[in-house]
């Protein structure tokens, strides 16, 4: 199964262009078979629209807090979110990370979070350059989030591997190159979770995704989906993104 995630990030502003872009989503995806589409829009929209869902298209968040419950000013708990038809939570984004310090024992904690109360955590790791040790940097990210977590949890867990210089850049990684990084966080898996539920682990790409170069890595039997960011708030173009997935989908 593959996975094809809308991440919208601060957009849009106003709860009339939300309701369309989800619907004109909605309608445009909800007949591929074989792949999973899920959006996450901010977390003000997430109620307007779930009244919109249809069960084939999933709800996600954009983050959740590290809690199950107490006085945490601001932050939505996991099961907050289920409660409203989310499936799933994007966690340890690249933008969190970095513009609200997301540490790595947070993500750890959001993670094991999201995953208890049921929903599945998309976790983001991802090189800030590709220079010097920066393949250290995924396997800490990847290590640091899954170590401790059980089989059970393990099962909704979804990796997005996003390295930070390609995200809304408009320069994509490489397919080839992007499958190296994969093949890494899978050994870190093998090591952290065991060989048979890492194989189980969805491993996404995401970075610029656009329907120009979707094909090219959806040719990749290793590559599990994509977390797409701007072009996902274009419907067409996040649409024909998806129809590409599912062609090029084998697993
Ligand atoms: C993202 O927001 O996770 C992302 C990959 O963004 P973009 O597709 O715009 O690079």
């Amino acid at each position: 199964m593959r996975y094809v995630i809308a991440n919208w990030k601060m957009y849009p502003q106003k709860r009339e262009d939300a309701l369309r872009i989800f619907s004109d989503t909605v309608a445009l995806t909800q007949r591929l078979s074989g792949i999973r589409v899920a959006i996450c829009p901010p977390f003000v929209w997430l109620s307007l629209v779930a009244a919109a869902a249809k069960s084939l298209v999933w709800l996600g968040a954009q983050d959740a807090a590290w809690a199950a419950e107490g006085a945490f000013t601001g932050e939505i708990s996991p099961a907050m979110l289920k409660n409203i038809g989310c499936k799933m939570v994007i966690v340890g984004h690249s933008e969190r990370r970095k513009h609200v310090e997301e540490t790595s024992e947070m993500i750890a904690k959001k993670t094991a979070a999201v995953l208890g109360s049921g929903l599945y955590a998309v976790l983001c790791v991802g090189e800030r350059q590709r220079e010097g040790e920066w393949e250290k940097e995924i396997i800490a990210q990847t290590r640091s989030a899954v170590a401790g977590l059980n089989a059970l949890l393990v099962r909704r867990l979804i990796i997005a591997y996003e390295p930070v210089w390609a995200i809304g850049t408009g320069r994509a990684d490489t397919a080839g190159d992007a499958v190296t990084s994969i093949l890494l966080i899978r050994r870190v898996l093998t090591d952290e979770i065991g060989d048979s539920a890492a194989k189980e682990v969805p491993v996404l790409y995401g970075g610029s995704v656009s329907e120009k170069n979707v094909r090219e890595f959806s040719s990749e039997p290793e590559i599990d989906g994509f977390l797409v960011g701007h072009a996902s708030l274009n419907p067409a173009e996040f649409a024909r993104i998806a129809q590409a997935a599912q062609r090029g989908g084998k697993r």
